[in-house]
């Protein structure tokens, strides 16, 4: 019989469903599917290679080869024809196996009889779980239908393994899914230290039955399916906000097109003829393009490929019947694992949360803007995670150092557990302090502000022992929304925010867009350097719309009390004139309408860009306040991207040559006696606050988690001496002082 003709995958399928269904350990079981497969292929060898953590490839099941050698060979990644197939996920077909490219003997296994060797991965979802393999004596040309049955079959022992089926005493651990301690270094997107259990934003299908008997059933379940999804993709493209918006709209037309594409539905169709549940055939499908997509270095197909995998993923949600979670019933202690999130569904998440992981993500995304703004830790660019974690999995995120712990050793977790308990206990000390003044040993006061941007960051104001809301960025409602907020939402939400700040004073910054905040409604503009280009008060001068209703809202929203309005990003003192005047108009207006009006209006503006620093006396006379944005302000000072990892560490707040500009700025400020704070992440870093205080700062504001350590420690440093180690090691020539400051405060013991 020719071997061709033997091939009927459903054949085997169907063998290898019952042979499931016996009882038996996950030995016996994959004994049973090797013989099945070989007897299937009228194959003389067939073998199952399963990847260890070290992810060397075990011989764990064979027929025909040695059976001594089952547990004992192994082959380290891209080493033998086995390696390369798992480091290529791609199949592997010669009629002359020792003379092919990468060949390498295997005495123990006794494989030198056999010429021909097929071998594929055993992939799920684009990661390599093992090769299986089969051989022959004879020097044959396995066909194309051969390797697609034998790869149907490889994905079928995949959702089996998936499942756990394979697991058993001894050995057999190696078969067991998820099992293992992972750990991953990524990024630091927030700050904080977290244990939990893994809640998955989108929560991995479990397919129970990868095999089914009735083709035309599946195909229907597919087709009804797709439908589905075209529709989903059709209604997302029919919403009204996104009439305009460019780049969205280009998104889902690719996804349109990929739900519409032909060659992928036939394949997933002819998988389902093979014998393939609906699901595995869309998994099959998408191990493929994961595979292409991890050797492809073009960004932008990439993304392509990427939209594609998103689109699958919405394709197996609906034929299992399963939604994204959503509002959800989430144990106290959830740590969200996702490989990307929006702002709005973190907002959902809200202060459930005890951190979050994500695959992907950067510092200046949306996500981790909200993730700062709701103070949970965040690791980002923690890579494979979602593939790694299950649902309910121990976890540690030490958003701190960027790294995540996921199913860790117990000696990991109790380290880790002692490093959270000493933050506890420092918490607690800080509690204490809390309505005492940050005043240094030398009689120096401070007013420590925090920073918001949430209704839901108010309650920290209290507990925190802050002064104030030294910073309200405004832009999250904007950013959370299809739309444009409407003016009366707004001022319902700024009247709340004061209401409750009570007594407490707020500074509203408006609306800071552009550069890595950009809103769903407006058309964006492909910018060179958008950090540097159209944002913030330049948006808003350039189409005064948004920006006369969002102070129209503040007006409305103080309800007659004092109110705070800074603006954000000012270069030069004509583009706060003009926001001045444009504010004093508005008031004029409300006033003419017969509305309340604040009693008292501040317009403040914040120093970003070092121009604004030489803007002219009358300048600093006109604002009625500054705030210095550090963050801004130090990426244009060093000419370093705060979003570029390569770069945004490589400067220092307490350089010799920012610590004299911010000095410059101070003097400047106190001889107009201009009010001035600083409201960048270094404020909130002790050391640097310090730093800060000792140049002549004496307001700063910072996330509600710093003002406890900040205040702790200015209220043991006397000033005047931190001064003059500054002094010292700017008259020593340093680049940065921080050795220095930091020494001195060791050796003082009051830096641990
Ligand atoms: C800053 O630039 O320091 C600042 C506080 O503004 P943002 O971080 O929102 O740009
Ligand atoms: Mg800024």
């Amino acid at each position: 019989m020719p071997f061709s003709e033997a091939v009927d995958s459903r054949v085997i399928l169907t063998r290898l469903r019952e042979a499931m269904a016996e009882p038996g350990e996950g030995q016996e079981r994959l004994d049973r599917i090797v013989k099945l497969i070989a007897r299937g292929l009228v194959a003389e060898v067939c073998s199952v290679y399963l990847r260890r953590e070290d992810l060397s490839l075990e011989l764990c099941a064979t027929e025909g080869l040695n059976p001594e050698a089952v547990h004992t060979t192994r082959l380290a990644p891209g080493q033998g024809l086995v390696g390369r197939i798992a480091e290529s996920a791609e199949p592997i077909r010669t009629r002359d196996a020792a003379h092919t490219h990468g060949f390498r003997f295997l005495p123990e296994t006794g494989e030198e009889i056999y010429s021909s060797f097929l071998g594929v991965p055993i992939q799920r979802l684009g990661e390599v779980l093992g090769v299986l393999v089969v051989q022959n004596r004879t020097e044959r040309e396995y066909s194309d239908d051969e390797i697609y049955a034998l790869e149907v079959v490889a994905m079928v022992i995949a959702e089996m393994a998936e499942l756990g089926a394979f697991v058993g005493p001894g050995p057999m651990e190696i078969a067991r899914p998820h099992g293992r301690p992972f750990f991953v270094r990524g990024l630091v997107g927030q700050e904080g230290v977290a244990e939990g259990r893994v809640v998955l934003h989108e929560p991995q299908i479990v397919i129970s039955q990868p095999i089914s008997d009735d083709p035309a059933l599946e195909c229907a379940r597919l087709r009804t399916a797709l439908e589905a999804l075209r529709a989903e993709v059709d209604e997302m493209l029919g919403a009204e906000y996104l009439a305009t918006a460019g780049e969205h709209r280009d998104v889902l037309n690719a996804y349109r097109m990929f739900a519409n594409d032909k060659g992928w539905v036939m394949r997933m169709e002819a998988s389902i003829e093979s014998g393939l549940a609906a699901e595995v055939a869309v998994e099959k499908e998408q191990s493929a393009t994961r595979a292409r997509m991890s050797r492809i270095a073009d960004p932008y197909l990439r993304e392509r490929l990427h939209d594609f995998d998103d689109l699958a993923n919405r394709l197996l949600r609906l034929l299992a019947g399963t939604a994204a979670p959503q509002g959800r019933d989430l144990p106290d202690d959830a740590i969200l694992v996702a490989r990307n999130i929006g702002p709005a569904e973190l907002l959902d998440y809200g202060r459930k949360l005890s951190g979050v992981v994500l695959e992907e993500g950067s510092v200046g995304s949306h996500a981790a803007i909200v993730a700062r703004a709701l103070a949970i830790p965040l690791v980002i660019h923690a890579r494979r995670i979602t593939r790694e974690a299950q649902g309910g999995d121990h976890i540690l995120v030490d958003g701190d150092q960027g790294v995540v712990h996921l199913r860790p050793e117990e000696t990991v977790a109790k380290a880790f557990r002692e490093k959270v308990d000493m933050l506890h206990e420092a918490q607690a000390a800080y509690v204490a302090l809390r309505d005492k003044p940050a005043r240094t040993r030398d009689g120096v006061t401070l007013a420590l502000h925090m920073n918001a941007g949430l209704i839901a960051d108010l309650p920290s104001l209290p507990k925190c022992g802050a002064i104030g809301v030294g910073l309200f960025r405004t832009e999250l409602q904007f950013l959370v929304r299809s739309t444009v907020p409407r003016r009366a939402d707004l001022a319902a939400l700024y009247a709340r925010i004061l209401d409750s700040a009570g007594e407490k004073p707020v500074v509203f910054r408006t609306l800071d867009i552009g550069s890595d905040k950009v809103l769903p409604y407006m058309r964006r503009n492909d910018e060179p350097n958008p950090a540097l280009g159209w944002r913030a008060i330049r948006v808003g001068l350039d189409r005064p719309g948004i920006m006369r209703m969002q102070v129209q809202a503040l007006l409305r929203g103080a309800r007659g009390r004092p109110l705070q309005i800074m603006y954000p990003f000012v270069a030069e003192a004509e583009e706060f004139e003009e926001a001045r005047e444009l504010t004093l108009r508005e008031l004029a207006r409300e006033q003419a309408l017969g509305h309340r009006v604040p009693a008292g209006l501040k317009i403040g503006a914040m120093l970003e860009t070092p121009s604004l620093a030489f803007a002219p006396d009358r300048f600093f006379e006109q604002v009625d306040f500054l705030s210095i944005g550090g963050n801004d302000l130090k990426q244009f000072f060093f000419a370093a991207d705060r979003e570029n990892e390569l770069v945004r560490r490589r400067y220092d707040m307490l350089s010799a040559s920012f610590l004299a500009f911010i000095e410059q700025i101070v003097a400047r400020c106190a001889g107009h006696g201009t009010p001035l704070s600083y409201c960048g992440e270094d404020a909130g870093r002790p050391v640097d606050a310090v730093g800060l205080a000792a140049m002549g700062l004496r307001s700063l504001s910072m996330r509600p988690a710093s003002i406890g350590p900040v205040k702790a420690l200015l209220r043991q440093v006397d000033l005047e001496a931190v001064r003059a180690v500054i002094e010292a090691g700017r008259a020593r020539g340093l680049a940065t002082v921080r050795p220095m400051l930091e020494e001195y405060l060791r050796d003082r013991g009051i830096l641990v």
